[in-house]
Parts: structure tokens; sequence; C-alpha cells
């Protein structure tokens, strides 16, 4: 929205196209893409930048990309390029990861106001949702030293070896690793409320409220320094079924790509065919078919 004051410093300052993912996850996807990125929401639309939003101030925008560049060289190049599967991280990692989902969760709370009925969404959650937004932007702005009353988690996707015959065909190391993601869930029974991001398989979970009997072991990332690791991750929780949402998603859009655009895909393939082979995702592909 141009005219609107920044989300962040609340400033009437000129507003900037923000990503929603970091820039770093959807120029990576892009290096490493033999053929165009498609839009999950429409696979016939050729998506060039990931999604923006008028957001920010220039200023903020800066402020935000420092920390950007920290957790892309420290988490994101280490585990895509070079394999590293344990990372000692600061209270800068905390930083980053709020300023992503505080994104998300700016937008989404947006969307949920205005279609509080039809979502079904009730007030209990809307107001924890609009308190944590608050608590994360004091916190971004270095008003308050931590955002109170939230958690995040940090699950790896690894490589699998098997899932459950229903979720073969959703080719789930290719719809995560070759994937970007980012939006707000709620479950009113359970009363888990979180933000979900998928870098390219690096997924943020932010809790706003947990619900009971919850499990997530070797996953928080907490504000200091800490050590987390790709490897003997458990999550015991309804935010697993988004997992599952994304990859029922990911198979929608291929039953939806029309022939015409299919066609382009393929021709593009075959003019690339030494790359494409080469490629990581050609990579994944190859994971998904030994399922
Ligand atoms: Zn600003």
């Amino acid at each position: 929205m141009v005219g609107s004051p920044c989300a962040l410093c609340r400033q009437a300052k000129k507003l900037e196209l923000s990503h929603i993912v970091p820039k770093f996850v959807i120029r990576y996807l892009k290096k490493t893409s033999v053929v165009a990125i498609r839009n999950m929401q429409n696979p016939n639309k050729v998506v060039q930048d990931g999604e923006k939003h008028y957001l920010l101030c220039g200023d903020c925008e800066d402020l935000f990309s420092i920390y950007e560049t920290k957790f892309a060289n420290t988490f994101f190049h280490p585990y895509m390029k070079d394999n590293i599967k344990e990372f000692n991280y600061d209270s800068n990692i905390y930083y980053f990861l709020t300023s992503v989902s505080w994104r998300s969760l700016y937008l989404d709370i947006l969307d949920f106001v205005e279609h509080s009925q039809e979502l079904g969404l009730d007030t209990e959650t809307l107001d924890c949702l609009i308190a944590s937004e608050k608590e994360m932007r004091n916190y971004l702005l270095k008003n308050q030293s931590t955002a109170n009353g939230i958690e995040h988690h940090i699950f790896f996707f690894e490589d699998i070896k098997n899932i459950t015959n229903e979720l073969v065909e959703t080719r789930p190391h290719t719809t995560f690793h070759r994937g970007i993601v980012s939006y707000t869930f709620f479950n009113k029974e359970l009363k888990t409320y979180a933000t979900i991001t998928n870098m390219m398989g690096i997924i943020l979970f932010t809790l706003y409220n947990k619900g009971q009997n919850e499990k997530w072991i070797n996953t928080e990332i907490i504000n200091g320094t800490g050590v987390i690791s790709a490897e003997n991750q458990i999550i015991e929780s309804v935010c697993i079924n988004e997992l599952v949402e994304i990859l029922n998603n990911a198979k929608k859009a291929v039953l939806e790509t029309s022939d015409s655009q299919k066609e382009i895909i393929n021709n593009r393939v075959k003019d690339k065919l030494e790359e494409f082979k080469n490629s990581k995702t050609f990579e994944d592909l190859k994971k998904d078919f030994n399922l």
C-alpha cells in the first residue's frame, strides 16, 4: 500500500517493495533453478521474484538486511552448499527469525481481520496474534530486549527414505527443498497459533501459543547463544499438519498445471538437459522417485 506508514517504525516515509521470504532465499532458488519458479497458488503464472509488498521504509529494510546477511552466511548457505549440519548461533539469529515471522504475521493479521467470519477466527486467537505482533515489533525496534511469549523453532527437512503412501506423489524433497512459502495458521481447539516459513527445507515455526502436550525436541532457537543441528529433531504438534498441507497443495498445483505450461517446462528442460541433470532439482526428483 503506497501512502501507508512503514509497518515497523510507523513513520510516514517512502515505502520499499519488501520481500516476505528474505531475498537471499529467492535469489538462491532462482540461481539453482533450470526452469522458472512457479507460484504455488497459480501454477500457470511465472513468478519472477517471490511475494513482495509495500511494507517497510528504507531504514527498516536496511536494519533487517543486516540480520538477513548474518543468517545467510551462518545458516543458509553453509547448509545448502557445504552440507553443514550443526550451527552455533547467537541472538542475531533470533532477531532474524523474529523479523521473518513478524513480516508474515503483520500481513496475515490484516487479512484475518478482513475475513474473520469466513475463517472462523475467534477473538481469543486474534487477540493473541495482535499482541504477539506488537511484542515482536517492539523487540525489532529495540525498545525491549526480547519478544515475550513467543518461541522460534527450526526444523530441517532432511532427506527421507520413506513416507506414508498417500504422500509419495507429493514429491516431498522437491516440494520442500525447491519451495518457498510463509503464512500464519491457528488451531482453535488445541490453541496452537503459529507462523510457518519454508526456506528451501529450513522450516521456521514461530509459536504465539502452544497447545498442551506438544513436544519440540532439538528445534528451539533461544534469544541468546546456542547450538542447533539438523539431526534427531522431533516434533509432536498439530503444526505437523501444515507440512502435510504444503505437500498436498504442491500436488494439487502440479495437477492444475495446464498442458501448454507443461509443454513450456518440458521444452525448457530438453533445451538444457545437461544443466538439468546436474541441478539440485534433478537430485530432489530422484530422491522422490525412490520413495
Ligand atoms: Zn520504517
